[in-house]
């Protein structure tokens, strides 16, 4: 996910809300939706407000020329007659993409706000920052910006073929590109190298850069990248990888859905390698 066109992110809330403010309200995990199952939609503050439940208000910025903010509900808030709490993933492919990259950001604004009512440092109460999206302690000052945690993938190529794994997780007959989490120290090259090292076993040359997408499952940033083979056997991690193996560009096996970078990380490489005539096999 990303920014969507039209959206302008901001923090400073203006000094009234609109009554067409939209309102992305989060109880737990979940988003509060009406509307049939197929073509959900997000409530207004002044719904919201009628319905006679509140939480804490987060600005997010302007789409299009209407208000968004997202709302933190308390755990026990009640469930308004013709209104239900929907996980993001369901959410998938039903409602309009701005609005599903918008409940993504709530989401993460959300989950900073509920996690961080005290400081980690000294346990006093926190309060907003004028001016920031962050929660500064009044005590002894320490501040707490909202979590991103970059994360890194890597489709690494052999000629024409491409190295995919399953996670144990994984549907039956699923594979993807390698991933994991940038550790403190390391550039997301450095992260690369180790992870393919330690997932499969091989090593990685001509580390390139493909694209980002925001993950909002808790807070990632996921960076993906394409790499050579460089040397080494695969043998994979037991924990971590159920199977990796060496597909031919044309011949992949079930991939992510759509909406993952993955997805659209090994689609563009397979159609490079394929037009690539100075590939051996
Ligand atoms: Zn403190």
């Amino acid at each position: 996910m990303h920014t969507p066109e039209g959206f302008t992110p901001s923090h400073v809330s203006p000094a009234t809300l609109p009554e067409d403010t939209l309102a992305f309200a989060f109880r737990e995990t979940k988003l509060l939706v009406g509307g049939p199952d197929a073509a959900p939609v997000v409530p207004t503050l002044a719904r919201i407000e009628s319905m006679r439940i509140s939480g804490s208000v987060q600005y997010l910025g302007d789409l299009d020329g209407t208000a968004c903010v997202a709302l933190a509900l308390p755990d026990d808030a009640a469930e308004p007659d013709d209104w239900r709490y929907a996980g993001l993933r369901s959410l998938f492919f039903r409602l309009p993409e701005a609005l599903l990259a918008i409940a993504a950001r709530a989401f993460q604004i959300v989950e900073w706000d509920r996690t961080h009512r005290y400081c980690g440092r000294c346990g006093t109460p926190t309060a907003d920052k004028p001016g920031e999206r962050a929660k500064e302690c009044p005590a002894c000052g320490y501040v707490a910006f909202p979590r991103v945690t970059p994360a890194m993938m890597v489709l690494v190529t052999r000629g024409r073929e491409v190295l995919l794994a399953r996670a144990p997780r994984f549907p039956p007959g699923m594979f993807s590109a390698l991933a994991g989490f940038v550790e403190p120290g390391e550039t997301i090259e450095d992260c690369i190298r180790r992870e393919v090292r330690e997932e499969v076993g091989i090593e990685v040359s001509n580390i390139t850069y493909f694209a980002s997408q925001s993950w909002a499952f808790p807070h990632s940033l996921m960076i993906a990248y394409t790499a050579q083979y460089a040397g080494g056997e695969l043998k994979p991690d037991e924990n971590e990888i159920a199977e990796a193996r060496w597909f031919a560009w044309d011949a992949v096996p079930d991939l992510p859905p759509s909406i993952s970078i993955s997805r659209r990380l090994i689609e563009a490489t397979v159609a490079r390698l394929g037009k690539d005539a100075t590939l051996l096999e």
